[in-house]
């Protein structure tokens, strides 16, 4: 079923639904099940799953010299999918990214996903490799989320890159993509993301999925500038309990988004046995308030921490 027929099914409802990331190489599909198994009790109608890129790493030869090894840490994504699928019965989402793909890789798996009666994605652009200082596509891949959804969108009225396909049989992708509350960090300011991320919708995009926040304030704001600039597609709210004391420095560092001043001084006077406690308690509130202004779902970041989630979304 599409993402967007189960928000509006129940309509006035919140929903809750989960992200997980595949395990790393070696690992096992029972790490995943772990992690989803305590949740299912909550009945979320879909399942995110993350989709890695190679990176490359250097390792230094008995020559002194380095050698280039392009590797893959968490394969499996689509798999994954077909997996949750089988023993849940429920809809799993893989993510698709721009990063590493020409367009007629991006067109096969596309068939490949299809091919599963996986017809929801999240289209994404990537971020720039570990020693990369920018985002550099793939010769013949896309730049921007916005051209990978003009493709799906392409391949759901039947047209393929293939030429030698005519009539090909149409898709029905329903796609997501990602929007960042606080502005994505390259984007030169947050008018213009908001103008990028209709682009995106324009395009054929139904929902948006934002960027993890500690502050809703920022989400309203993300919100009514998205009505402001003419978009009306549901908008998800992404979030991610604090756990661990240093999170409060790595976070915005990754992620690219601010502490507010109240939580950022608790986790000051807190220690880190009881941080945990405290990032449950204020991703609680959190999703209280979301709840209460009408968002339709509440997706949530696992990475893997399911007992985590569980004590959040029990109490809300
Ligand atoms: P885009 O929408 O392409 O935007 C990228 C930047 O380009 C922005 O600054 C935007 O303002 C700007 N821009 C957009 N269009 C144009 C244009 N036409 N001209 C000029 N500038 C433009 N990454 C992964 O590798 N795997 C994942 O599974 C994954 N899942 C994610 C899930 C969510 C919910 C979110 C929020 C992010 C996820 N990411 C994932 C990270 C994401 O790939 C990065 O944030 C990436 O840097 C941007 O992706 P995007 O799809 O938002 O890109």
């Amino acid at each position: 079923m599409k993402i967007t027929d189960y928000f509006e099914k129940v309509k006035g409802q919140t929903l809750v639904s989960f992200e997980v990331l595949p395990p790393l190489k070696g690992g096992s599909m029972n790490d995943i099940f772990d992690t989803l198994d305590p949740l299912m009790e909550f009945k979320p109608p879909f399942i995110d799953v993350t989709y890695h890129r190679e990176e490359y790493v250097y390792n230094k030869q008995t020559s002194g010299y380095y050698e280039k090894t392009a590797i893959r840490k968490r394969p499996g994504t689509v798999g994954i999918c077909a997996s949750i699928m089988h023993r849940y019965g429920i809809d799993a989402i893989p993510h698709l990214i721009c990063g590493g793909f020409s367009v007629e890789e991006t067109e096969n798996a596309l068939i490949d996903l299809n091919f599963l009666g996986i017809n929801n994605v999240l289209a994404l652009r990537g971020d720039a490799r570990q020693f990369e200082d920018k985002f550099i596509p793939e010769p013949n891949g896309h730049k921007y989320a916005v051209d990978l959804v003009k493709q799906i969108s392409e391949m759901n009225k039947g047209v393929y890159l293939d030429s030698n396909i005519e009539k090909g049989t149409p898709t029905d992708f329903c796609i997501g993509v990602a929007g960042y509350p606080e502005k994505h960090f390259e984007a030169p300011n947050f008018a213009l993301d908001i103008q990028y991320l209709k682009q995106k919708i324009d395009a054929g995009a139904s929902y948006i999925v934002t960027q993890m926040f500690f502050d809703n304030a920022n989400f309203f704001r993300f919100r009514d500038a998205c009505h402001k600039a003419g978009i009306t597609v549901p908008i998800v709210p992404g979030l991610k309990p604090l756990t661990r004391k240093y999170q409060l420095t790595s976070i915005p560092r990754k992620f690219f988004i601010n502490f507010p001043d109240e939580l950022a001084l608790e986790v000051q006077k807190t220690d880190d046995k009881n941080i945990r406690q405290l990032g449950i308690e204020w991703c609680i509130t959190q999703c209280r308030e979301l709840k209460q202004e009408g968002v339709p779902c509440l997706h949530f970041y696992t990475m893997g921490d399911s007992e985590t989630t569980y004590k959040i979304v029990e109490k809300i």
